[in-house]
């Protein structure tokens, strides 16, 4: 079984991501959308919130798992039986921080960092600058799935 971590903060889901797990599907027999948790960092959704927006984007595709985890992404690939770990890349400062941490993970496990190109149509779209549109009341709603509504 083929199985591939998608980790990220994902607050919150946006099109660019759900095109990477979209693809991610057609490669692995098992996409783990995982949001990582950091205590450290302060979030606009809650977990519970974050977790909700994946599911019901994903409610129609069985091979997507959703779950939360603490600490490396590389233990919990080793503790999970997971071979991949699937990311973006959206320009080269992605490349460059992506580069990093893929040759680090490579060094504490034998886990390969599979890397997808965003499709150009949602390139330029990050979590940040939606929360930067939700906070000045701007139309987020292009630039996220459905399932991602403001209460
Ligand atoms: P983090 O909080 O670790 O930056 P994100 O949730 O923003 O994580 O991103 C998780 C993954 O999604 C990363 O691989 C990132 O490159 C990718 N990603 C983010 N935005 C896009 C996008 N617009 N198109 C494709 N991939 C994206």
């Amino acid at each position: 079984m083929k199985r591939a971590i998608f980790p990220g903060s994902f607050d919150p889901l946006t099109l660019g991501h759900y095109d990477i797990i979209k693809r991610g599907v057609h490669l692995f027999d098992e996409v783990i959308v995982a949001i990582g948790i950091n205590s450290e960092k302060k979030y606009m959704f809650s977990l519970e919130e974050r977790m909700q927006f994946i599911k019901d984007a994903f409610e129609n595709e069985p091979k997507v798992k959703v779950v939360s985890y603490k600490g490396l992404t590389v233990d919990f690939c080793l503790k999970n039986n997971v071979k991949f770990i699937l990311r973006g890349l959206r320009n080269p400062a992605d490349f460059e921080f992506e580069k990093a941490i893929a040759h680090t993970n490579r060094d504490l496990a034998p886990i390969e960092t599979v890397f997808l190109l965003t499709a150009a149509n949602t390139s330029y779209i990050s979590s940040s600058i939606v929360r930067d549109v939700i906070r000045n009341n701007g139309d987020y709603t292009k630039l996220v799935p459905k399932s991602v509504r403001v209460k």
